[in-house]
């Protein structure tokens, strides 16, 4: 029979380094998953190891709770979960958008949420409200209150119910949990149960579920080592990039993602990436050698990014001012006079196109 893991209880392999339970030797007494966050206090490591997201949504149908469903704005294509309100029947849902911060300073509030109801609108998701929270890694004013408005709006919408708070790894969730219940016992260290499983925070009267966070296998953060997620994931406000072409251009965010442009006139393109991620611009007909040449120097992280094993995505230019988005990782901005887009990411990682957000 197998050993289990100390920390969560889950069954310790050493065949998967991407699944559940691995450990470099059976002899180990902790997955790596929580000898991590034991020995480094490692809240991104999660992002490797989410859990499959229908044995998550099955444990929340079990419970008569309102949902809290937590959204990285940044982030946001990627902490979309398709088909939300079929995979919770009858659930209400709120939507809190986290990292703010991260956007520009200019966005504002009405603008956010004119574009997170339009996509909610386009992806056919019902919510019943939708908060939106300031920089909850700041101790300031505006962080205080969003915590308080947030307690409200627990407080108003779930009558007679529990609460359940759920999301994709990596949106902030442990952090919105922690500040509500800065006085109680934390779900972010890894006794037995922790993350793997709905966890419960007795409050006052009603209970606060917090759940592993759902796994996203096409968001390139999944495949990204710790030391590569440091660079991708933004921890400052983005810096946008911002290039006006006159002719075919191609650009590489680092080794994850190139974008190809063909012009027939003058065309802008913003890149929306974390201050660590290098933007390379050149001519779109060099841009196979560059690739070729600086996968894994100049273009760095990357992954097993050979041209062969990259998917092209193609689109044309669609309304003024348009995003192209790399899942869990950032997003161009393009707009002018372009004839034709395509777009190369790793096997699997998701693009969408979608109206300009900024
Ligand atoms: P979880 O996986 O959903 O539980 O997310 P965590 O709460 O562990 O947060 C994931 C990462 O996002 C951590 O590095 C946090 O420090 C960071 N984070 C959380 N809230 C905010 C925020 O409001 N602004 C920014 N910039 N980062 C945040």
């Amino acid at each position: 029979m197998g050993a289990y893991c100390k920390g969560c209880g889950v069954m310790l392999q050493n065949e998967r380094k991407d699944q559940i339970g691995y450990v470099p030797t059976l002899d180990a007494i902790y997955c790596q998953r929580c000898f991590k966050i034991r020995n480094y206090g490692d809240v991104v490591f999660s992002m490797q190891q989410g859990i499959e997201s229908n044995k998550t949504f099955s444990k929340i149908n079990e419970i008569d709770a309102i949902v809290f469903w937590i959204v990285d704005l940044f982030a946001f294509e990627s902490s979309l979960i398709p088909k939300l309100n079929q995979k919770l029947p009858g659930k209400d849902i709120i939507m809190v958008l986290t990292k703010r911060d991260l956007l520009p300073k200019t966005l504002s509030i009405e603008k956010i949420s004119s574009f997170v109801q339009e996509r909610l609108a386009q992806e056919n998701i019902k919510v019943k409200d939708i908060l939106l929270c300031s920089d909850l890694l700041k101790q300031s004013a505006e962080a205080i209150q969003s915590i308080e408005f947030l307690e409200q709006a627990i407080d108003y919408y779930r009558q007679d119910k529990d609460v359940i708070f759920m999301g994709m790894a990596n949106v902030g969730k442990s952090t919105i949990l922690n500040l509500l219940n800065q006085n109680k016992v934390l779900t972010t260290s890894c006794n037995p149960g922790t993350t793997l499983d709905l966890i419960p925070i007795v409050q006052d009267g009603y209970t606060i579920y917090d759940t592993p966070g759902i796994e996203n296998g096409h968001s390139v953060l999944t495949y990204l080592s710790n030391k590569d997620l440091k660079t991708v994931i933004p921890v400052k406000t983005i810096r946008p990039f911002v290039s006006q072409i006159f002719e075919d251009q191609s650009f590489a965010a680092a080794g994850l993602a190139r974008l190809d442009i063909k012009v027939k006139g003058k065309a802008s393109v913003v890149a929306y990436f974390s201050r660590s991620v290098s933007i390379h611009r050149g001519k779109l007909e060099n841009a196979d050698s560059l690739w070729q040449n600086h996968l894994n120097g100049m273009l760095s992280p990357c992954l097993d990014t050979s041209l062969l094993t990259m998917h092209t995505y193609h689109s044309k230019m669609k309304g003024d001012k348009m995003d192209i988005v790399i899942h869990g990782f950032g997003w161009f901005c393009v707009s002018g006079a372009i004839e034709e887009i395509s777009v190369k990411v790793h096997k699997g990682i998701y693009v969408t196109f979608r109206k300009a957000m900024i």
